[in-house]
Order: structure tokens, then sequence, then C-alpha cells
């Protein structure tokens, strides 16, 4: 028997995977060893290309040698201290790296683990800031329709789907919905929308929340700057907070270092995660606007945020996270992924006008491709297709019927050509 037969009986006794239906489990999935750049390997020697950037978070690839020397020297050095009432040097640099990164550095972070954790404290941020402030009527929020912010409930409260979240109906709190401008809806519609819900809650809306241009999970759905910029300016005028969730889009990813830069505003709150840290260990952060984190002075019990994660910023993360920032300047992250764009541009450009094909999305290192057809069937074609890529060594992750490739931005020009083509291949087989 192979060492992997082995450890695949293991993983099926008792491994819980996440996201992954039951016969896909039983269906043998490849069990992943190694990394290094875009390549994976599984232990039967086979080489991948992470088309996903594993789960959207490793902008350099796997094992960057920079940020493995800086993990390494950490955990000589100091494996954990907490930031409760003490201070530790990665955390003071890193928050002050990521503060130089945001459109007034007059910001404090609040650091957290998983990007749920730092929606959910962001949403906190934002309703205790009201109370604060003598308006706790402004307990409603927004969210986009189709909005992904995390699995923990305050985040499936703002991104309720009945199909997957009904057992949770009664323990979250939805927020209000408006629809972003995609499929044939104009941004004057979409905003005209907005605006009706703002009305018919007057006062009673505490933040609103979005992924900026990109609602990833939704099958990176792209909608327009201008009305990301119209929404923001609707929120000011009503009072609401903005929380711009950047996990999925900050750091480059969408030839910007952020995405809300696209619409030139600059949110109340910006939430990181994913990238942060390279994809190398887990840390994410809300970055605050000073006005709203000096409402917290401690003056009285509720004007502390009681809120915080064992391993929020943990050393060896934010050790990680600096040597990956560290990088992403160097290898100015953004051009990288405008030129990944305009590769995908021209050799999907085919697509654009296929039968099978109903949009093709770009921005920046974000590529995806949406099925024609019932959504049973374009989920059956875009399987067909994941299957076509994996023959070839592509390891892929379609979104229901969307097709999508999310690459390291530092995949070679000529690796970068070939996934391109296999995409555009694969759909032409799977119909
Ligand atoms: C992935 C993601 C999250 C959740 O991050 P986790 O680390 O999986 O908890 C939240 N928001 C967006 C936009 C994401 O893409």
């Amino acid at each position: 028997m192979r060492a992997s037969d082995d450890l695949r009986r293991l993983d099926r006794a008792h491994v819980w995977h996440p996201y992954t239906p039951r016969p896909d489990v039983e269906a043998g999935l490849p069990c992943i060893v190694r990394g290094e750049g875009p390549w994976l390997w599984d232990s039967e020697g086979r080489q991948w290309f992470d088309a996903i950037s594993s789960w959207w978070c490793c902008a350099v690839g796997h094992n960057h040698p920079r940020i493995v020397e800086a993990i390494r020297r950490q955990a000589g050095e100091l494996d954990h201290s907490i930031l409760g009432g003490l201070i530790h040097p990665g955390a003071a640099r890193l928050a002050t790296e990521l503060a130089r990164l945001m459109p007034d550095a007059r910001v404090h972070v609040h650091f957290a683990s998983d990007g749920a954790s730092a929606v959910e404290a962001a949403v906190k941020i934002a309703l205790q800031y009201h109370h604060i402030a003598g308006r706790p009527e402004r307990c409603g929020l927004v969210a986009l329709q189709g909005a992904y912010h995390g699995d923990t409930l305050a985040a499936v409260g703002l991104g309720f789907l009945e199909q997957f979240h009904a057992p949770f109906r009664h323990i979250c709190r939805r927020a209000l919905t408006v629809r972003p401008p995609v499929e044939d809806r104009s941004s004057e519609v979409a905003l005209a929308d907005a605006r009706e819900i703002f009305e018919r809650h007057r006062d009673g809306i505490g933040a609103v929340i979005v992924e900026p241009l990109v609602q990833g999970a939704a099958g990176m759905r792209m909608y327009a700057a201008d009305w990301l910029r119209g929404l923001f300016a609707l929120s000011r005028e009503h009072g609401a907070l903005f929380i711009a969730d950047e996990i999925a889009t900050g750091f480059g990813r969408t030839g910007q270092w952020f995405a809300f830069e696209h619409a030139g505003i600059a949110p109340d709150i910006v939430c990181v995660g994913k990238a942060l840290s390279g994809g190398t260990l887990p840390i994410s952060a809300a970055i605050v606007r000073d006005e709203i984190y000096d409402a917290f002075d401690g003056t009285s019990q509720d004007r502390t945020f009681w809120h915080g994660h064992t391993f929020a910023g943990a050393p060896i993360a934010a050790a990680a996270a600096l040597a990956a920032l560290d990088l992403y300047h160097e290898l100015d992250l953004p051009a990288r992924a405008r030129e990944i764009g305009a590769e995908l541009e021209h050799r999907w450009a085919p697509l654009r006008n296929h039968p099978a094909v109903r949009e093709v999305r770009i921005l920046g290192a974000i590529g995806a491709i949406e099925m024609a057809g019932a959504a049973e069937a374009v989920t059956a074609t875009a399987r067909r297709a994941r299957d076509a890529l994996r023959a070839r060594g592509i390891l892929a992750r379609p979104l229901g019927g969307v097709l999508y490739l999310m690459p390291p931005l530092t995949t070679p020009a000529e690796v970068l050509r070939w996934v391109a083509e296999a995409y555009r291949d694969a759909v032409a087989a799977a119909v």
C-alpha cells in the first residue's frame, strides 16, 4: 500500500473537510505535501498549478524563502505573547505598515486571526461606536446582495443565503441588502435602490459593508467603481460607517493596493486577511479610522472594546506579514496584477463571444468565466471544465457555474500563458 493511501484512510476516518460535499470526499481528494512558487505537489509526486492561490491568499506563491526565513527567525525569538495589556515589536511594526497603506495613516489596527473574525470586530466596533455616541438605534447593517464576509454568525447574517444558512435563520441577524449593478442593472438604478433603503431606515443604519468591486464567493461578480463611490457618499450622507472588506481583494490583487482605491474613497474600517501573511499563517485585521478609535477612550465600561482573540496579531504571524508586505512593495504587486489582467484579456478574448459563455470578467489578477445556461447545467459544465484543467495539472475550484483564475501574482509569464490557454481549452472541451 502506498503511503498516500494510508493517509487517505486516516483522513477519511477523522477529518471533516470545510466546504466539501461528502461525495467529493468519497471520490478521493489529492493529498498535498509540498509547495513552491505557484506549484503544489501531491503525495504521488504529481505537480499542480495553484490556480486559486489556495483560497486567494498565496499572493507570492508558496513557501517564499523570505517569508519562511522571517517565520524561522521569529520562532526562535518569541513564539507568542498576547496583545491584551502587552506590546510586541511585530504587531507595532505591522500596524504601522498597514497604516501607511491607508488613504490617511491616522488609524488604529485591531488584529484578529481569520477573515471572519476581522469582520466580526469591524461590525462590533461600528455598533459600539454609535452606542457610545448615544445612538443605539443605529444598529442596522447594510450589505450587498450576494455578499460573503465569512462563516461566523454575524458574518453569515451579512451574506445570508437560504440554501446554505436556513438552519441558522433564528440565530443570525440578517442585514438589509442592496443589489449592486451586476448583470444588466445600471449604476443609476442600483443607486436609486440603495437610496430608497437609506430613506426607509432613516437614522437606523449603523454601517454599510461591501466587498469592494469584486464579490468573490458570489462568483467573482464585479461592479462599477462609480457605484461604490455613490454608495459611499450615500452612507456618509446618512451617518452610517463604511466598512470595506478587502480580505480577498487587498494587497494588489485588483491592480491597486486596495480595491476601494479604484473608487477613490476612504472607508472608516478596512478588513484585511488572506494575503496579509502571504498565505502562511492566520492573521487578519480591522483597520479603523482614529475618529472612531478615539471614542473608545476607556472613561466608562462601554468605552472599551471588550473583544479579542487569543492569537490576535501573534508574533510569528506578524513577522510573516511584515516579510510579505516588504515583498509586495518590492515586487510592486499592483503592477503585477495589472499585467496578469492584460494577459488574461488577450488570451480570453475569444471566449467573450463564445456561445457557451455568459460573461468574461477580469479585474487585475482575477479572471472569471461564467457559463451560459440554467443553474444546474452551468454547474455541471464548470465542473467538467475543472476536470479538464485537473487532467492538465491545474487545480481550479469553480464557484457554481463560474470558472475562475486567481493565480499567485509571481506566476512566470510563460506559465500564465499556458494556464490561460488551458482555461480556454477547458471551456471549449466542457461544452
Ligand atoms: C475569505 C473571506 C472572508 C473570510 O475569511 P476567513 O479567513 O475564511 O474567515 C471574509 N470576507 C471575504 C471577502 C473573503 O473573501
